[in-house]
């Protein structure tokens, strides 16, 4: 049986980082439900439009529409030998949706990693965020991790930008969020004894170093 990941933390923790090298490592899908938006959002569409206005603003897509997408993600032949959760679930609802998903399909979470930074720190690195234009997946802090030219990644010479919702209100309402709606999830992983804390204001190597450590367990 393959196996399953939840990656948890505020956003600026560094969770997406940590998760896409965990998943090269295992040879697993790191499946992100900010990044199933973002790709639908590109879309010229009425949902497209839908969860623009939804993101951009910080609130929280809802609850079924949300999982429905991982359901169907999960289903893919890439994720039947495990995978990683990026950034779901992050509500009490999700919680018990992916509970019923996964006993569906006769399995188990094996562990939850907290990527833990405090708030102030997290809204400071939300707003020196800078992400490629040709891969989202590549990002940089403007003074912890500079790109070698201002402005343009390493890796593939694109132009750097500011994420749509990475603007001061967006990020306040972001952070407010997963006070009140992921905080009671993080209690209830630790209360069945899956859950792992990272400190998340270790450079980028130490993290991935603790993480990889937990994940060889
Ligand atoms: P992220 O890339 O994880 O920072 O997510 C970006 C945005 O996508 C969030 O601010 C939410 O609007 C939405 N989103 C991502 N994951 C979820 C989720 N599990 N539940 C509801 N909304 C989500």
């Amino acid at each position: 049986m393959g196996r399953i990941f939840l990656f948890m933390g505020i956003q600026g923790a560094g969770k997406g980082t940590q998760a896409i090298r965990l998943a090269e490592k295992l040879g697993i899908p790191q499946i992100s439900t900010g990044d199933i938006f973002r790709a639908i959002m590109k879309q010229d569409s009425p949902l497209g439009e839908e969860l623009r206005a939804i993101l951009n603003s910080g609130r929280l897509v809802s609850d079924e529409f949300t999982s429905q997408m991982v359901k169907d993600r999960i289903a893919q032949d890439d994720a039947q030998n495990g995978f990683i959760l990026d950034g779901y679930p992050r509500t009490l609802p999700q919680v018990e949706h992916l509970d019923q998903m996964l006993a569906e399909r006769g399995e188990k979470i094996d562990a939850v990693l907290f990527f833990d930074l405090d708030k102030d720190e997290a809204i400071s690195r939300l707003a020196n965020r800078r992400v490629c234009t040709a891969n989202s997946n590549h990002t940089y802090h403007l003074i912890h991790n500079p790109p070698q030219q201002e402005g343009i990644c390493d890796i593939d010479g694109a132009p750097l930008k500011q994420r749509e919702d990475d603007t001061s209100e967006a990020i306040e309402k972001r952070i407010s969020e997963y006070v009140n709606q992921t905080f009671p999830v993080v209690d209830t992983y630790k209360q069945r004894g899956i859950f792992h804390k990272i400190d998340a204001r270790q450079s980028i190597d130490d993290v991935t170093r603790t993480m990889m450590e937990i994940a060889e367990k």
